[in-house]
C-alpha cells in the first residue's frame, strides 16, 4: 500500500526496518539508505533471511537536501522514517516539503554546535507541511513517543483532568562494558550531562545536572536510583495536556555510568566545541564516540529489562486518582527477534507504528504534529500487537504531594 524510505542504519533503525518488513501488507515497499551503505546491506540481508522479504538499499548524505530529494523522486517513496541522528531533521523535513511526502523522526531537532534541543525549529514548519498538504510526526520513539501516548490515552480515557505527570525510565540492562550508551553515544551524553529542568505551575525550574535523585520501585525489575533530566517531550507535553501543574522526567543511571562520565566530564572528552590536536581541528565527544563501543553491538551482550513509563494524578468524576502505565522489555527477546537490544527496540518499534498508523491514514492531518495530538487508541492497540504491551496499575495518590 505504500513506499516508505527509512534513513540511518543504526540500533533503532535495524529494529524499525526490520518492524516495517514484518508488516509488509502495509509497507509494500522499503528502501533502508544511510551513509555507510554497507551497514544497509547486512540488516536487508538480515530481513531476507529471517522474514523472507527484500528490501531495497542506498547511500545518502542526509545533510544533503538536494540528494535526499533526488532519493525520495527516484524511489517513489510516500513516507520518509527519519532514524539517522537529530542533525540530520531539519534537512530531511524540508526534502520531504520540497516532495510532498509524509515525514516521521523520533528525537527533536539539535545544532551540532549547541547542546541543546527544543521543537521550535520544527514546529515553525507547521505552515510549509500544510500547505504541501503534508503529516510531520515528531518523537515517534518511546520518549518521546510512547510516553507522549501514554499520557494522550490517560487524557482521553481515563481522567476528566490531569495534575501531575512523572516519565519514568529504567534500562536495567547489563552489558558488561565497564562504560558504552545504549543509542548515540553522542546524543546521549550531551542530554545526561545538560542541565535539569522541568515544568511546575507556569514556569519551567532548572536544576544542576543530575541535582534531584529519587528512588523508585519498578514493577518486575526493584528499586533504582533515578535521576531528573530534561527531556524533550516534557515541552510539547506542557501545551498539550491542559490543567497540567507539574511534569519531570527520571531516567536511571548506574554508579559506573555516572562515575565514568563525570570524569570524563572534568577531563573535557564531553566538549563540543573543536580543538587542536597534533595539527588539526577535532570535537572531543566525537573522538570519544569512535571509542566507546557502537550501540549497535551491544544487543548480543545485554541481558535485563527495561521499564519506561508514566506515573500520572489528576481527577475522575470528582475522585482523586493516580495510575501507573509502562512497558516491560526484555532485552535478550529483543535481541532475538530483530538483532537489537531493548533501547533501540522501545525506539525502532514506536518509529515504524507511527509510520504505518499515517501509511493506512488512521493518524491524519496537515501539518507538523507531537504524538499527544492523536486518538491514542490506536496507537496503544500497535504496541499490544508489535511486541510493546503495557500495563496500568491502579495507585494510592500520592504524587505531587
Ligand atoms: P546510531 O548512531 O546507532 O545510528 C545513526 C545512523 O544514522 C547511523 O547509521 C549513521 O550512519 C546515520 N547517519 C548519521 N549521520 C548521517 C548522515 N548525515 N547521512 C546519512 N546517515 C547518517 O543511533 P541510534 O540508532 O541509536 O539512534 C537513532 C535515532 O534515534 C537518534 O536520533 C536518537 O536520538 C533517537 N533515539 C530516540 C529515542 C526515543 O525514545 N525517542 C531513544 C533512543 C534513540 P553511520 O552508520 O555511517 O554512522
Amino acid at each position: 500500500m505504500k513506499n516508505l524510505l527509512i534513513i540511518g542504519a543504526g540500533g533503532v533503525s535495524r529494529v524499525a526496518t526490520v518492524k516495517c518488513a514484518m508488516n509488509s501488507h502495509t509497507f509494500t515497499h522499503i528502501t533502508l539508505a544511510s551513509r555507510t551503505k554497507s551497514k544497509c546491506d547486512e540488516i536487508a540481508s538480515f530481513i531476507k533471511e529471517r522474514l523472507g522479504v527484500e528490501i531495497d538499499t542506498a547511500q545518502i548524505d542526509a545533510d544533503d537536501k538536494d540528494a535526499v530529494v533526488k532519493l525520495i523522486k527516484k524511489t517513489g517513496a510516500e513516507i520518509l522514517l527519519n532514524v539517522a541522528l537529530p542533525y540530520q531533521d531539519l534537512t530531511l523535513m524540508d526534502a520531504c516539503i520540497e516532495t510532498k511526502i509524509h515525514y516521521i523522526d523520533t528525537a527533536n531537532y539539535e545544532h551540532p554546535s549547541l547542546a541543546q534541543f527544543e521543537y521550535k525549529e520544527q514546529w515553525a514548519r507547521n505552515d510549509k507541511f500544510k500547505e504541501a498538504g503534508i503529516l510531520g510526526l515528531l518523537g515517534s520513539g518511546f520518549d518521546p513517543g510512547v510516553t507522549n501516548v501514554f499520557c494522550a490515552y490517560a487524557q482521553q480515557n481515563l481522567f476528566d483532568e490531569i495534575f501531575y505527570i512523572d516519565i519514568l525510565d529504567c534500562n536495567a540492562g547489563d552489558h558488561g562494558y565497564a562504560f558504552a550508551t545504549n543509542f548515540n553515544p553522542e546524543i546521549n551524553l550531551r542530554e545526561v550531562s545538560a542541565k535539569g529542568r522541568y515544568w511546575e505551575n507556569g514556569k519551567w525550574i532548572q536544576t544542576e545536572p543530575m541535582e534531584i535523585k529519587m528512588e523508585w520501585d519498578y514493577p518486575e525489575i526493584g528499586i533504582k536510583d533515578s535521576y531528573l533530566l530534561y527531556h524533550e517531550e516534557l515541552e510539547s507535553l506542557v501545551k498539550n495536556i491542559k490543567g497540567l501543574k507539574r511534569i519531570r522526567f527520571f531516567m536511571t543511571f548506574g554508579q559506573s555510568y555516572l562515575t565514568h562520565m563525570k570524569c570524563l566530564e572534568n577531563v573535557g572528552m564531553l566538549g563540543i566545541k573543536p580543538i587542536m590536536h597534533q595539527g588539526r581541528e577535532i570535537i572531543p565527544i566525537e573522538f570519544l564516540k569512535t571509542l566507546l563501543p557502537d550501540p549497535a553491538s551491544l544487543g548480543v551482550r545485554t541481558k535485563g529489562y527495561t521499564n519506561i513509563g508514566c506515573v500520572i494524578r489528576g481527577i475522575k468524576e470528582g475522585k482523586d486518582k493516580q495510575i501507573y502505565i509502562y512497558n516491560v522489555c526484555d532485552h535478550q527477546a529483543c535481541y532475538k527477534e530483530t538483532g537489537a537490544q531493548a533501547v533501540s527496540y522501545t525506539t525502532g518499534v514506536p518509529a515504524m507504528i507511527g509510520a504505518k498508523l499515517i501509511a493506512k491514514g488512521i493518524w491524519k492531518g496537515q501539518g507538523v504534529f507531537n504524538m499527544e495530538e492523536f486518538d491514542a487508541k490506536p496507537f496503544m492497540e500497535e504496541l499490544n500487537s508489535q511486541g510493546l504491551a503495557w500495563k496500568i496499575i491502579e495507585m494510592t495518590p500520592s504524587l505531587g504531594e
